[in-house]
């Protein structure tokens, strides 16, 4: 990708975003991921937005942010300022939570991750199979969703550390009928078949940070207009859940394309452990923008 003077895309040019979460340094998967979505927004004149997701406030910093920010100003990514911050929109995530809410789909959720954990491996030491989701963790047991009123309150005077889950049999008995996305990335293409009940009861504001990921970023590619997702294959099947909260709160679906990943020496996907493919740790060892580009194959 070479330097030149952007010209002002039109009003209804195609919107990219890039979205990573300042919790650790970027790395080659980021750079390829910020590549990609520079590339494909300007092949066909689109604009690429960068949303600083750092709901969770304890392990997001300024710091981090600005380490981002120097990153792609480097790798000479040419993102649209200002660079919208989901810690500024909370008040937006909570109305979509209130709506949710007001269609009677949201529960309040008290379990905590060690009693989820303690029953799930009590259960399957006697031998029974907990059903897990697509990232292999165990579903949240489903029994909250129908606490009487009183037990409810009273729980939620009590308890200040709860949770707000999506009850899913009746967010897919609302929508009816059957979701798709449409796919162009490196894995399975077309029109694929979204599946939100793999997920159970997702959460859609947690009980240590405002908000969670699915909602904050569902409600944000909405307000941002992004027309296009360009992200890993990691968050494929987290599709299936965007799009349910999109047909629910009524909005619009972008296009997605998720792309191979950058894998480490052992063959997993790079994490803050490989702190060696840290973008600023490879620019102090001398790599040059067109050095990371070939390394992730762009
Ligand atoms: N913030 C997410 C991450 O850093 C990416 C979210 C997305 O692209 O939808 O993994």
């Amino acid at each position: 990708m070479t330097e030149r003077p952007r010209q002002t895309a039109s009003p209804d040019a195609p919107v990219f975003r890039f979205a990573p979460s300042p919790n650790g340094r970027l790395h080659l998967g980021h750079a390829l991921s910020a590549l990609l979505n520079a590339q494909m927004a300007e092949s066909i004149g689109g604009r690429l937005l960068l949303r600083i997701e750092d709901i969770d406030l304890t392990r997001c910093t300024p710091e981090l942010e600005q380490a981002i920010i120097d990153d792609l100003t480097w790798l000479g990514i040419p993102f649209e300022r200002p660079v919208r911050r989901q810690s500024e929109h909370f008040a937006l995530y909570r109305e979509a939570l209130d709506r949710l809410q007001a269609m009677g789909l949201v529960y309040p959720a008290f379990l905590t991750r060690g009693e989820v954990k303690a029953r799930v491996s009590a259960f399957e030491r006697e031998g029974g199979l907990w059903p897990r989701d697509p990232d292999g963790a165990p579903l949240y047991p489903t029994e909250e969703r129908s606490l009487g009123e009183a037990e409810r309150s009273e729980k939620l005077a009590n308890i200040e550390r709860h949770a707000w889950r999506l009850d899913i049999d009746k967010a897919l008995h609302v929508v009816g009928a059957r979701l798709t996305w449409q796919e162009t990335g490196d894995g399975p293409q077309g029109e694929m078949p979204a599946d939100p009940a793999a997920w159970g009861d997702v959460v859609l504001w947690r009980s240590d940070a405002p908000s969670s990921y699915h909602l904050a970023v569902t409600v944000d590619d909405a307000a941002q207009g992004v027309t296009h997702v360009v992200r890993g294959l990691d968050l494929f099947h987290a599709t299936s859940v965007h799009r349910l909260l999109q047909t629910l709160l009524g909005l619009p679906q972008p296009v997605y394309h998720h792309h191979r990943l950058v894998l480490g020496p052992d063959g997993r996907k790079l994490s803050k452990s490989h702190g060696d493919t840290a973008l600023s740790a490879l620019r102090a060892e001398g790599k040059t923008p067109s050095d990371i580009r070939a390394m992730v194959g762009i």
